[in-house]
C-alpha cells in the first residue's frame, strides 16, 4: 500500500524555527485546514500540541470539533452561518456586516476585515457597526484580524494592505473604551507576512505552509530553514523487463530504446497525484524514470525497489505541473496511510 511518512522532527524544527520569528510559541496559530494541507488532522494535530502550540485553524466546524480536546482557540474560517452554535473553545469568523445578527449569542467569534482582497470581511468603513453590532448581539470577541493577497509577491500591495489594517487598529484604540470588548488579538500574517517581516509586532500569526516546510516567497526575501514534513511513497505490486521498442501504459507514450525494467506501483491521479502526460522527463526523489503516462491507480517506474519515494520536496514536484505546492498536498488522499517518524 502507497503511504505517507510524516518526520515529526521536521515539524518540531519548523515550529520553533516560526515560534523564534514570532516571538513566542503562544503566537503561532496552526493553520490545520483541509486535513491539515494533506497531512492528516488528527496527527499534526496531536503533534504540534505536543509541541506547545495552544491555537490552531480549520475551515470549517466539523473539522474543528475533530481536534477540541488539542487546543484552547481553534478559529474556524468559513462556516456556513446556519450550522454555527456556540462552543467555549471554537471562534467563528465573521466574514460580512450582514451576518452579524445571525450568529447565536455568546458565540466566540472573529472580525475579519477586507482590507484589500476583496473576498471576504466586512469593508473598512463599516467597522464601528460590526462592533456595535457585536456588542449588541452579546458575542464574545476574540480577535480581529485580515488577510493580504500578496504576502509572498515583491510590490506595494502587502503594504498599503498592512496600512489599512493598521487604520483599523487605531480606530479600535479610539472607540474600545465605549465597548465591554477584553483582550482582543490583532493578526494579519500568514507564513509568509511572518517570514518577510524584519519585525512582527503583532499577537498571533497564522501559519500554513511554512509549518509544513515550504515557502512560497522569492529568494529575494532570503532563504528560510524550514524542511519538509511529508514524503509520499509508492508500493511495488509487479516488475518487467521491457524489450527494445516495447512500449508502456496508456497511449504507449513512453518507449524503450533499451532493455529495461519496468515497475508498477500502487498509486496513482485517483490518489490524489496530479496526472502526468508522459511527455516531458519526471523522476522519482531518487532520479528513477516515470514511464509514460500515470493511470487511476497506478504508476510505472524504472525501478526495482520494494519502496520508492514518489516526492519529498513537493515543490520540486509541482514546478512540473505549473501549479503550487498547496495543490498537491491538499489533494493527496485521505486514504493513503500516515505514518508517524
Ligand atoms: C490558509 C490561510 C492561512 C495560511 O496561509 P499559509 O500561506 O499556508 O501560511 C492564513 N490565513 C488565512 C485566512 C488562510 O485562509
Amino acid at each position: 500500500m502507497s503511504y505517507i511518512n510524516i518526520y515529526t522532527n521536521n515539524l518540531h524544527h519548523n515550529i520553533n524555527f516560526l515560534a523564534k520569528k514570532a516571538g513566542g510559541i503562544e503566537k503561532i496559530m496552526a493553520v490545520l485546514k483541509d486535513n491539515a494541507y494533506g497531512h492528516g488532522l488528527s496527527l499534526i494535530a496531536s503533534k504540534v500540541s505536543s509541541f506547545g502550540v495552544t491555537s490552531a485553524i480549520t475551515r470549517d466546524f466539523e473539522e474543528a470539533l475533530k481536534i477540541e480536546n488539542f487546543f484552547e482557540n481553534i478559529l474556524v474560517l468559513s462556516e456556513h452561518i446556519k450550522n454555527i452554535k456556540p462552543h467555549s473553545k471554537i471562534i467563528f469568523t465573521i466574514n460580512s456586516l450582514e451576518d452579524i445578527v445571525n450568529f447565536p449569542k455568546k458565540t466566540r467569534v472573529a472580525l475579519k476585515v477586507d482590507t484589500g482582497m476583496h473576498r471576504s470581511g466586512i469593508k473598512m468603513n463599516e467597522f464601528l457597526s460590526a462592533c456595535k453590532a457585536i456588542e449588541k448581539n452579546e458575542l464574545k470577541l476574540h480577535s480581529i484580524f485580515t488577510h493580504y493577497r500578496s504576502a509572498d509577491e515583491v510590490g506595494s500591495d502587502f503594504f498599503w494592505q498592512k496600512q489599512n489594517f493598521n487604520l483599523i487598529k487605531n480606530e479600535f484604540n479610539e472607540i474600545k473604551h465605549n465597548f465591554s470588548f477584553k483582550n482582543i488579538l490583532f493578526h494579519s500574517c500568514n507564513s509568509a507576512g511572518l517570514l518577510r517581516a524584519h519585525y512582527f509586532d503583532e499577537d498571533l500569526a497564522r501559519i500554513g505552509i511554512a509549518m509544513y516546510g515550504y515557502t512560497t516567497l522569492p529568494k529575494s526575501f532570503g532563504v528560510f530553514d524550514l524542511k519538509p514534513v511529508l514524503e509520499l511513497f509508492a508500493e511495488q505490486i509487479s516488475s518487467r523487463k521491457l524489450l527494445v521498442g516495447e512500449k508502456v501504459g496508456y497511449g504507449g507514450e513512453f518507449c524503450a530504446h533499451e532493455e529495461m525494467i519496468s515497475s508498477l506501483y500502487d498509486l496513482g491521479y485517483g490518489d490524489g497525484l496530479f496526472r502526468y502526460s508522459g511527455k516531458k522527463e519526471l523522476k522519482t526523489t531518487d532520479g528513477s524514470l516515470f514511464l509514460g503516462r500515470f493511470s487511476m491507480d497506478n504508476i510505472s517506474i524504472n525501478s526495482e525497489k520494494k519502496a520508492i519515494s514518489i516526492f519529498h520536496d513537493v515543490s520540486s514536484w509541482t514546478d512540473n505541473f505549473e501549479t503550487i505546492v498547496y495543490d498537491q498536498l491538499v489533494k493527496l488522499s485521505p486514504k493513503i496511510e500516515r505514518r508517524l517518524i
